[in-house]
């Protein structure tokens, strides 16, 4: 697993779509450290921290367990995005106090109830928790099902706050949005940088993949009002500000021009009128984000 520096004190490591693991940041400043998510495994949790040190020469703290090194720099807090089990298994490895929104630890805590081990994961598939992918790949990072632990989190927030550094400042925020309810941000103003975690990423509608504009314009309009020239996606890794809204203008443009129509013959043949020629194959794409929850919806 390779980690980047993105600028002075921002550091990330590589998505892995394998087993779909998401980036994992650090903010370190002149005054202390945060870890933007957890990971998908305490081997994911424990990689990214290896790379960290093969890159900045600093082995960073993993918490308080028995052998610390003592010339371990601690990580004070972990900030989880939202609640997806790729963000959060590798929270017990990190070690730090982790950070959430409010709702994010009540999900956290409803997942701590449930059963993890293989049969556990069966059943969370049968019953539609959980996409037959996801339980493999947690199957795979963590092959024994001891290693299945999620601790709950630590300190909750109901709408922003911030973390001082000391020479630069984490400022976390609830979005929502497209992706989930609890997806929230962490932006550090001093280095233009937003952690976005998959909030610009669409939901399942009753199985059907894809988007809603009341949840998607919003997250766009306040996305816009941040200042920030790195956008860190985590199954993507990085964005400018031109591809990421690249990317939502258009899909709102087009959720627009579906409205509440199931049929995508009748939504590409308005694309076609309006365009004057017919939707490529991206567009189709965004197309069928919105047609396919429509009808999933309208069942
Ligand atoms: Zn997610």
């Amino acid at each position: 697993m390779h980690a980047h520096k993105l600028t002075e004190g921002i550091y990330y490591s590589d998505p892995v779509a394998e087993t779909d693991r998401p980036l994992l940041g650090l903010v370190a400043g002149s005054q202390g450290t945060v870890a933007v998510d957890a990971g998908t495994s305490p081997s994911h949790a424990r990689d990214f921290l290896t790379a960290l040190e093969e890159l900045t020469g600093t082995p960073f703290g993993v918490g308080t367990g028995g052998g610390a090194n003592r010339d371990e720099v601690p990580i004070q807090r972990q900030f989880i995005t939202h609640w997806h089990w790729d963000h959060i298994f590798g929270m017990q490895t990190i070690g730090a106090t982790s950070l959430a929104h409010e709702l994010t630890a009540q999900k956290v805590a409803e997942l701590r109830g449930l059963s993890w081990d293989d049969a556990g994961l069966d059943h969370l598939v049968e019953t539609g928790f959980l996409p037959r992918f996801a339980a493999d790949c947690l199957k795979t990072e963590m092959p024994s099902p001891s290693q299945r632990q999620l601790i709950p989190i630590d300190r909750s927030f109901h709408s922003a706050g911030q973390i001082d550094l000391g020479d630069i400042t984490c400022i976390f925020e609830h979005l929502g949005g497209s992706h989930t309810d609890d997806s929230s941000i962490l932006y550090v103003p001093e280095r233009g940088v937003l952690f976005l975690g998959d909030c610009v990423y669409g939901r399942r509608y009753k199985g059907a993949y894809g988007y809603r504009l009341e949840t998607l314009v919003p997250m766009r309009d306040r996305l816009k009002r941040f200042k920030a020239t790195h956008y860190l996606i985590s199954h993507e890794a990085l964005h400018s500000a031109e591809k990421l809204f690249g990317f939502l203008d258009p899909l709102i443009k087009t959720g627009e021009l579906v409205g509440e129509t199931t049929d995508y013959q009748a939504a590409a043949e308005r694309y076609r009128r309006q365009h004057g020629a017919a939707p490529n194959q991206e567009a189709a794409q965004m197309i069928r984000f919105f047609t396919e929850p429509n009808t999933a919806l309208a069942r």
